[in-house]
């Protein structure tokens, strides 16, 4: 049910209405592109957006810490995705402390800043940074995902603030970069100390309450062949025959099928809110040339797995071994797997407080609660296992994020922001 005070709140954001969709028009306008593997950010909008942020939140009386990641000196450790060469210079972290009075539970409040490149820059009707709006839509990169997520946080503090509500507990807000790379923005807030009792990060949820995601590891196989001339007959490898490193290569590529099936069919990859585990070859290189067996393929893919899933490496390695033990080349020659460095997965249990406020602000608002897992990951990941803070996300539709004219709807978008208004209080409780 809706206090007297909480329905203050949510008359303070309908009346924000205007003020939240100029705040979100102006984050979109920021081009705050998650860099490719190798690259660096350039320009000043990353700095510009958290300094937009800073000030918002200052005149809230909020105290603010920002800073840049040294990639180099995160702890690394198994699962925690930490690339140590990867540079995340220009793109600033903000960490934002409100203190209550000490008498109610502690929220942290995260949100991803960078976005996706927009793609192809013809398939969008509406400029991917225009933030134009068209049939109660606001249109953008990042307008889902999530800067939508990022204004809705900033309006539900504004309202409770401008109706003099007192909040008891401490709100840290967290804006962080590189949540679509590597969710180290995220993680240097946790080897920074930022911690609360619970935590919520408005991802396009559909308004449902995301309680699962999978883990997810990048790797390469390479796969040794042996050269020689395609167009004449060899003797058997072991008389010094050639090798056809693509003939191999298929059978590493049938064996991640077979995988995939094991897994599909595995009583320990069925979870709840999430699909099971998966393997995918991504990207093939291989071959030199048109009349000469191919001596080396390189297979890269990407695997996904559920949170239960302790060593995904492992069971990728045993598959390879069983491939090489059933032929004799292979056997002598075996293919070499490299992995990326990978990150877990992680969920919160239904039963933890944080979900049944999600689940009871969803419910005053008109909306059936439901509980979701997601197919990849987010920033949650290092909330719940390397702080164990129970963190879930409730945010608006999914269906255009990382895609060309991606939208916001304005109405999930105020929905979204009284969602966090009364999860906000709830959780932190009010009053003197
Ligand atoms: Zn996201």
């Amino acid at each position: 049910m809706i206090t007297e005070e909480e329905s203050r709140v949510l008359k303070f954001i309908d009346r924000s209405r205007e003020d939240i969709i100029g705040h979100l028009r102006k984050l979109i306008g920021f081009r705050t592109i998650t860099p490719q593997e190798n690259e660096t950010a350039e320009g000043e909008d990353y700095r510009d957006l958290q300094d937009f942020i800073r000030s918002i939140l200052e005149e809230m009386g909020f105290s603010i810490d920002m800073w840049e990641i040294d990639s180099s000196e995160l702890d690394s450790f198994p699962g925690s995705g930490v690339l140590k060469d990867r540079d995340l210079g220009n793109m600033p972290v903000l960490a934002g402390k409100l203190e209550g009075n000490g008498k109610g539970r502690s929220l942290i409040l995260n949100g991803h800043y960078d976005v996706v490149p927009a793609g192809i820059i013809e398939n969008w009707k509406h400029p991917p940074f225009d933030a134009e709006i068209e049939d109660n839509k606001i249109f953008g990169r990042g307008a889902s995902d999530m800067k939508g997520g990022i204004a809705a946080i900033i309006h539900a503090l504004r309202a409770i603030q401008q109706t003099g509500v007192i909040l008891k507990g401490d709100v840290t807000v967290e804006t962080v970069p590189d949540e679509e790379q590597t969710c180290m923005g995220t993680l240097s807030c946790c080897q920074r100390g930022y911690t609360a009792d619970a935590a919520i990060i408005p991802e396009p949820t559909e308004m449902k309450i995301l309680v699962a995601m999978r883990g997810s590891l990048y790797g390469k196989i390479t796969v040794p062949g042996r050269a020689g001339h395609a167009e004449v007959s060899h003797p058997d490898w072991t008389k010094g025959g050639a090798v056809n490193a693509i003939s191999k290569a298929a059978k590493i590529i049938a064996a991640m099928d077979e995988l995939n099936d094991e897994w599909r069919h595995s009583p320990e990859k069925q979870h709840k809110y999430l699909d099971p585990d998966i393997i995918t070859p991504t990207i093939i290189h291989g071959g030199e040339w048109p009349v000469t067996h191919p001596e080396k393929v390189e297979i890269i893919f990407g695997s996904m797995f559920i949170p239960g899933t302790k060593d995904k490496i492992k069971e990728i390695e045993a598959k390879l071994k069983s491939v090489a033990d059933s032929d004799s080349w292979l056997k002598e020659h075996p293919p070499r797997l490299e992995t990326e460095g990978w990150a877990y997965g992680a969920e919160v249990k239904e039963d933890e407080p944080i979900v049944d406020v999600g689940k009871e602000a969803l419910r005053d608002l008109g909306f059936e609660p439901e509980l979701r897992g997601y197919g990849t990951l987010t920033d949650s990941i290092h909330l719940i296992n390397h702080m164990g803070i129970p963190s879930i996300s409730i945010g608006p539709d999914i269906n255009t994020a990382h895609m060309a004219d991606e939208y916001v709807d304005i109405d999930e978008l105020m929905n979204t922001t009284k969602v966090m208004a009364l999860c906000i209080m709830r959780w932190c409780g009010t009053g003197a």
